[in-house]
């Protein structure tokens, strides 16, 4: 990272060539900007960020900040920095169709202003990967969010396969251990202690036969989806997990899916809430992914139309049009009423405190890398957030919940420059945080037509 010539020798607006310019400037210097604070409710104006190497370290008022000669200067007059958004829930890998890695993904992060995300279902070969791809990152050779903890999913059908299960992930270098809905629960509970006596958390989906309140008291330290919450936030839980007792794998998956329909009707905001208040001091954080029953919901009558489609590589897109295809054949009844559901206990979830982070498992079907992560933040206002407690799920929150936060999740001296500057205030419209005049991404800065480059 230190001035050097390539810099000069760099005139086209090619991909390696923008690689030695990001990696050229020493210091960057965000000149009389907006300082968006996401954790309270007064932002700092006429402020002059200076970021060194990849830190954020002094933010003086305007006129009296001291910017070094050889500083990169980006004009802030007018406009608004947020910290980088993050996204705790995307698949990079294809572990089960053995496709390869969606590469394809990460600028699409970058462009959209996501520099970190949280992958969900890697495998030992996958975290390989991300250690290559954290290393070309480093180097200025990728352009590419960092991957914040990844975890490898634990498939057991016999609670006796635990300990081994959970050794194998740990060996592989996870940060921590995948659960599915499908997961019986005796297994679950062995899996939880098997973690817990390596030392890693456990994440993901809560199994269908368990209640959301019981995971979050086990250590279940996240909880996608709302899965469980449907049920817990109805006046039939008691039933319909008794019914669901001793079942597991798909016979599980089957009972719960036709239950939907009963759990969604008895919805319930007095037991939500007595529930939320519980959730609240738990220790257990909700991805709730909205991106996904707003995207079931809101299914386009031709995906292939999409501006965007383009930017999928081609088996993604195949995959894309065989599910899609699927779904208009066989259109989901119950998706309107789970939207109205999921905003139902987010409301109630938001008013009790529970702890809250953005994700939104892309790449689903019409849920595009990077672009979905704006999505979320509207969805999160749709559901009664205000901008602002929006933006502290996708910056601060997450940070928060990987116990990263002294070194970032807000823009500090001393935390790490993944920043992001927009054109208008995030906190009036959180739709703001589409207008991206520029990334800094670990220090290095991509404006306007660099992050164009990026979806081209
Ligand atoms: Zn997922």
């Amino acid at each position: 990272m230190h001035p050097s010539k390539p810099m000069r020798l760099c005139t086209l607006a090619t991909l390696a060539c923008m690689t030695l310019r990001m990696a050229a400037a020493a210091s960057v210097a965000i000149v009389d900007t907006t300082v968006v604070d996401v954790e309270h409710d007064r932002d700092a104006t006429h402020r002059t960020v200076l970021v060194e190497g990849d830190r954020i370290t002094s933010i003086a008022a305007a006129n009296d900040a001291r910017i070094p000669v050889d500083a990169v200067r980006v004009d802030g007059r007018g406009r608004w920095l947020i910290p980088g958004l993050v996204d705790m829930h995307v698949h990079l890998f294809n572990t089960v169709s053995h496709r390869p890695p969606n590469d394809w993904a990460l600028p699409l992060f970058v462009a959209n202003g996501v520099t970190g995300v949280r992958e969900m279902s890697a495998d030992a070969q996958s975290i390989e990967r991300l250690r290559q791809w954290r290393r070309e990152t480093d180097a200025g050779e990728r352009i590419a969010p960092r991957v914040l903890a990844a975890g490898i999913a634990a498939r057991i059908s016999d609670a006796a396969d635990a300990r081994r299960e959970v050794a194998a992930i740990a060996d592989s270098g996870a940060d921590f251990v995948k659960v599915f809905s499908e997961v019986g629960t005796p297994e679950w509970h062995a899996l939880l202690a098997a973690a817990r006596e390596r030392g890693l958390p456990v994440a993901g989906h809560v199994p269908a036969a368990v209640a959301l309140l019981d995971a979050a008291a086990q250590g279940q330290r996240s909880a996608e989806h709302l899965m469980q919450a449907y049920e817990a936030c109805s006046s039939i839980e008691g039933t319909l997990l008794r019914e669901r007792s001793g079942l597991a794998g798909q016979a599980l998956a089957d009972l719960r899916d036709a239950q939907e329909s009963r759990a969604l009707e008895a919805f319930d905001r007095r037991a939500c809430s007595r529930v939320a208040r519980q959730l609240a001091t738990s220790g257990q954080w909700q991805v709730p992914t909205l991106a996904l029953p707003w995207a079931e919901a809101h299914r386009s009558a031709s995906a292939d139309a999409d501006p965007r489609w383009r930017l999928l590589r081609a088996d993604e897109r195949t995959r894309w049009s065989r599910i899609l295809g699927e779904l208009a054949a066989h259109p989901d009844p119950l998706a309107g009423r789970r939207w109205h559901g999921a905003r139902s206990i987010m409301a109630v979830f938001r008013r009790a405190g529970v702890p809250m982070m953005t994700g939104t498992d892309a790449p689903m079907p019409e849920v595009y890398p990077g672009f979905s992560l704006q999505d979320e933040l509207a969805r999160f206002v749709d559901a009664g957030y205000t901008p602002r407690e929006a933006l502290r799920a996708a910056t601060l929150a997450p940070a928060r919940f990987l116990g990263q936060d002294a070194t970032s999740g807000s823009i500090a001296p001393g935390k790490r420059a993944d920043l992001v500057l927009l054109a208008a205030d995030p906190t009036r419209d959180v739709r703001n945080t589409r207008r991206i005049d520029a990334v800094v991404l670990g220090g290095r800065v991509l404006r306007r037509a660099e992050l164009d480059a990026l979806l081209r």
